[in-house]
């Protein structure tokens, strides 16, 4: 079914989650165990990632596909327009409709390190990821159900605009997606909740009351990996929430891991406490691990109501290396 269908029967919050497609056999395998215990946590639906310039091409569409035959939860595949051949993009539609896959996160994709958008000639109908939302809307109406990404603190083009961010300069374009056909939203990463609380409110008042948008959060794993997730999305770190890890304990994972639980939870909770019923869930950007998002949900008042119907030890377990 539709992540909008979904959406509209859920009463009360729940998590979707994002992963993506392991590089080898074993991997897969481990990774599809590991999804599959995790849909004890009910997701509302999973997301499968893209490598820009359709560098994962077939092994997101062999996982999405394996997913969503597999397992009783909606798979929505992401999909990048740029540095890639339109041969790919329908491609890749034809074969997600085949494996019954009906939602698509339509996104623009990023030029591979060091070059810029010169190099982009096989591809000159999409620009933007409002491209792809128009061009998905052409060829398939409504038998997808599309999302589209949006950045609380404003999306970072780098040098063109000497790394400022303005989530105000994106609104004309975000508003456009959504006037193209955009179903809902997924946010990028963010650790500041008065940034997105800011976000969520011009987004109600001046592109939709009732689009869904799915804040983007990913758990703290180890100090590294969190300084390295914040630096590569333009996420800001409030003083509040770095002040929670201070250097002699930055090198201790298990420490990290356990203050990043605690750090998500409270997130997670104030997100639901302030809009008021207006988010209904939370995305997880995985990173293929399952343990501290088990743990955060446990531990979260709004979100541990998933797991009074379910045996929760179930996805209590370990965290091994999905490669
Ligand atoms: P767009 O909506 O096209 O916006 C890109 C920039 O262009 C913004 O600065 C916007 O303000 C500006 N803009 C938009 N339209 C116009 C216009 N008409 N005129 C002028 N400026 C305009 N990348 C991957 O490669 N694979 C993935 O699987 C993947 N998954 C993601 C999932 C989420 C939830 C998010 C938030 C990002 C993901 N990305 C992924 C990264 C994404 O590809 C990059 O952030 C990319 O730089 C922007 O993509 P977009 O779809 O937001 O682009």
């Amino acid at each position: 079914s539709t992540i909008k269908d979904r959406y509209e029967m859920a009463s009360s919050p729940f998590i979707s989650l994002e992963f993506f497609p392991p590089k080898t056999e074993p991997g897969k395998r481990n990774l599809l165990a590991r999804m599959e215990r995790m849909t004890a946590l009910n997701p509302l639906f999973i997301t499968v990632t893209w490598g820009a310039g359709g560098s994962t091409a077939d092994k997101t569409l062999e996982l999405a596909s394996l997913a969503q035959r597999e397992l009783n939860v909606p798979v929505c595949m992401h999909l990048t327009c740029t540095n890639t051949n339109k041969l790919v993009i329908d491609e890749a539609l034809k074969k997600a409709k085949e494996a019954d896959i009906r939602n698509i996160l339509a996104l623009r994709g990023d030029p591979p390190v060091g070059e810029d958008w010169g190099f982009d000639e096989g591809c000159s109908e999409f620009s933007h990821a409002v491209d792809l939302v128009r061009y998905i809307k052409n060829q398939y109406q409504d038998e997808f159900c599309i999302g589209v990404a949006a950045y609380p603190e404003g999306h970072c083009e780098g040098e063109a605009d000497n790394g400022l961010q303005d989530p105000k300069r994106d609104l004309p374009f975000l508003k456009e997606k959504i006037d193209a056909g955009a179903d809902f939203v997924i946010t990028q990463l963010f650790y500041d909740v008065e940034k997105f609380l800011d976000f969520e409110q011009v987004f109600r008042t001046e592109i939709s009351s009732d689009i869904p948008i799915f804040p983007g959060i990913m758990p703290i794993n180890s100090f590294q990996l969190f300084n390295r997730a914040t630096k590569l999305s333009h996420a800001s770190i409030p003083a509040k929430i770095l002040d929670r890890f201070p250097p002699q304990i930055q090198s201790d994972d298990n420490e990290v891991k356990s203050i990043g639980v605690q750090v998500l939870t409270e997130i997670v909770d104030e997100i639901f406490a302030r809009t008021n019923g207006r988010i209904k869930g939370i995305h997880f950007y995985t990173l293929n691990l399952e343990r501290a998002i088990a743990q955060i949900v446990t531990n979260s008042s709004a979100l541990s109501k998933i797991l009074e119907e379910d045996n929760e030890d179930e996805v209590l377990d370990g965290d091994g290396d999905v490669v």
